[in-house]
């Protein structure tokens, strides 16, 4: 039977990138004509729709005009992080390239499941040479609801696949609470922002990538 692990990418995979979080404070100035603060905006877990439009509501833009300029602002988004990419954002956290040369070729297939528009999640996974590995993805401008990424990483997926047979794996309560929401099993890791005891409501909850038996152990790999 096929099952997918589902990976978030910062804080998961990698540490978060500073030329993507720049990206934001960008295009709310180039595209809609306000000074932002990202740095001081809690958004880790969020989608970038969800933290573009967050950033916009709190300076008081009007919806509709988020919703107009959007489309241009997540072009903009990844045209910057394009030209500005430096290794400091494609960093891999410890034993991850291990884990997940170990777990290609099992019985899971591997996904990506993060808030990162797909051009920036695609180029960030490419330069850290570990795209080959993810056969499906959901991503950051698919929807501004978390959970929701799940029905288009099930739909790229192409196969048939039951809900109990799905683990999302991330660092945050709100991956912990879409995987819940989407009817999937929930891993959590403290390599973010976040320690293992703010991570409650997970199926299992692991301190990093090195603790690599909890894991498999779990997965019964
Ligand atoms: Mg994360």
């Amino acid at each position: 039977m096929a099952k997918l692990l589902l990976f978030d990418i910062d804080g998961t995979l990698m540490e978060e990138s500073p030329t993507h979080t720049a990206s934001f404070n960008y295009v709310c100035s180039s595209i809609y004509g306000v000074t932002t603060d990202i740095d001081s905006f809690p958004r880790h877990g969020m989608t970038d729709t969800g933290i573009l439009y967050g950033l916009l509501k709190k300076e008081n833009v009007e919806d509709d005009q988020i919703r107009n300029g959007m489309k241009k602002a997540f072009s903009a988004m990844a045209e910057y992080v394009s030209a500005n990419l430096k290794p400091d954002d494609y960093k891999l956290l410890e034993n991850v390239g291990h884990i997940l040369e170990r777990l290609h070729n099992t019985t899971y297939s591997l996904g990506i499941l993060t808030g990162n528009l797909q051009a920036i999640a695609s180029l960030r996974l490419e330069k850290a040479g570990i795209s080959s590995y993810f056969v499906t993805g959901g991503y950051g401008d698919d929807s501004r609801v978390r959970s929701e990424l799940v029905n288009y990483a099930i739909e790229r997926f192409g196969k048939s696949i039951e809900r109990e047979d799905i683990y999302l794996i991330g660092d945050t309560p709100l991956d912990i609470r879409a995987a819940r929401d989407a009817s999937v099993n929930a891993i959590a890791v403290a390599t973010g922002v976040y320690k293992a005891s703010d991570l409650t409501g997970s199926d299992l909850v692991f301190n990093n990538f090195k603790e690599e038996k909890k894991l498999m152990d779990f997965l019964k790999i």
